[in-house]
């Protein structure tokens, strides 16, 4: 069989204008999120490409006009072989109207062996590398022993939970990739959660108190929560500058574990004193740590300062973390991905690369989050491995080097061929 995959290989760059062509068809489908909610004929087009290759659909709603596709290739012997999952998400970055793009970002164009369209990078190339490389291996009627699942999400943009309800289903494999931007680089990731810090009084005043509950003599014990959010603020750039002084991973730069106050909104005008103050922060963490585990310090570092205030202490802020959409709930996570360099996948994947482009791919880790950190939640060894650079992902005139996208084919028609034909450990 060894001929047949060195074939197929080859093929890839016979083939270019098929690969240049299915993804022209994927940036052709208007997916940008936000708005969100306009990718069925793109799901559509997958579900079919999948059948096309055997595959058997499972096709839901995330949300109206917008459903997650996960096409199943049964291995011939399942129980024995290594099974993957390649994940992808069909939805771009959004195009604003005053963006100068060069040429109609959903029209893609080959200029100096450079593919330019939205979504090239950041992740259709991705998505077409890896479907032509399905389509490869079960065009040229190749049994496959483990089982191939391939899932087209949505949503990923906006923090929708696409990927987290595969996971849910119960879609699981001894390994995972994520077709995601990573320069060909072997990936892991931080994580990030976001959450909402509310203080809330249980009184409500008229501006013309506030001589009462600020001045000496004035004895009424109540306050702004907009300046007692100012309070909370002031902790969560303590707590900040405490990680940043205490926690470090390789490959990001010290203190990009950070908690940006994103969203402040209070008060109700101008004639009250403000009793509800709410805010959203954007909380980054490391790889080797879990947002139950952050979101847990964040809480008890503002819980510990507000305890010590007359005021805040009879009326403790609350929390609500995460959310499954920035546009329907305002909330998001990107669990982390910690990559496992001994796990049998990564080696193989880092080895095939090696073999393709001759020289090691470089293993660590994506300034950005992507799906992958849902996988990993999910208890599957995954890695992020797409084409694409993170300065053209959600930039303008997003390009991709058409080397790069077929550099990367190759190796996703050698690494699924030889993944699934490995023995369980
Ligand atoms: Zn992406």
């Amino acid at each position: 069989m060894e001929e047949t995959i060195d074939l197929l290989v080859k093929q890839v760059e016979e083939r270019k204008g098929e690969l240049i062509q299915l993804l022209t068809t994927l940036v052709s489908y208007k997916t940008p999120a936000p708005p969100a909610r306009n990718s069925h004929e793109a799901q559509l087009y997958v579900a079919d490409f999948l059948k096309n290759c055997g595959f058997s659909i499972d096709m839901w709603d995330l949300y109206s006009n917008d459903p997650i596709v996960v096409g199943t290739l049964k291995g011939q012997k399942s129980a024995d072989y290594q099974s993957l999952i390649i994940n992808g998400h069909m939805d771009v970055a959004e195009v604003q109207e005053n963006e100068k793009w060069e040429t109609n970002p959903f029209e893609a164009v080959v200029k100096d062996n450079m593919i330019i369209g939205r979504g090239v990078a950041d992740m259709k190339g991705g998505l077409a590398g890896a479907l032509f490389a399905v389509q490869l291996l079960t065009e040229a009627g190749i049994e496959l022993p483990g089982d191939l699942i391939f899932e087209s999400v949505v949503g990923e943009e906006v923090g929708e939970a696409g990927t987290l309800q595969c996971c849910q289903k119960g879609y699981t494999a001894d390994f995972a990739l994520v077709a995601d931007t990573s320069d060909l680089h072997i990936q892991g990731q931080g994580g990030v959660i976001t959450g909402w810090i509310t203080i809330k009084s249980s009184k409500t005043y008229h501006d013309g108190t506030r001589r009462s509950m600020i001045h000496a003599g004035g004895g009424l014990l109540a306050a702004s929560a907009i300046e007692k959010m100012a309070k909370v603020i002031g902790g969560l750039q303590e707590l900040e500058r405490h990680w940043a002084v205490t926690k470090s991973y390789p490959g990001f730069l010290p203190g990009t574990n950070t908690i940006n106050p994103a969203v402040i909104e209070g008060g109700r005008h101008a004639a009250f004193i403000a009793d509800e103050c709410r805010l959203w922060i954007t909380v980054h963490y490391y790889p080797n740590e879990s947002y139950d585990q952050v979101s847990k310090e964040v809480e008890e570092y503002i819980l510990a300062i507000a305890k010590a205030d007359p005021w805040l202490k009879d009326n403790l802020p609350t929390f609500e973390w995460g959310g499954t959409s920035m546009i329907e709930d305002r909330g998001e996570i990107f669990p982390s991905l910690e990559i496992d360099e001994g796990h049998a996948g990564v080696q193989l994947l880092a080895h095939t690369h090696e073999q393709i482009e001759g020289k090691k791919p470089p293993i660590d880790v994506s300034t950005s989050v992507t799906d992958g950190g849902w996988l990993a939640d999910a208890g599957i060894p995954a890695a992020i491995y797409g084409p694409g650079n993170l300065a053209n992902a959600h930039a303008v005139n997003e390009q991709l080097d058409i080397n790069q996208l077929i550099q990367y084919t190759k190796v996703m028609v050698q690494f699924i061929y030889t993944w699934l034909h490995t023995h369980k450990e």
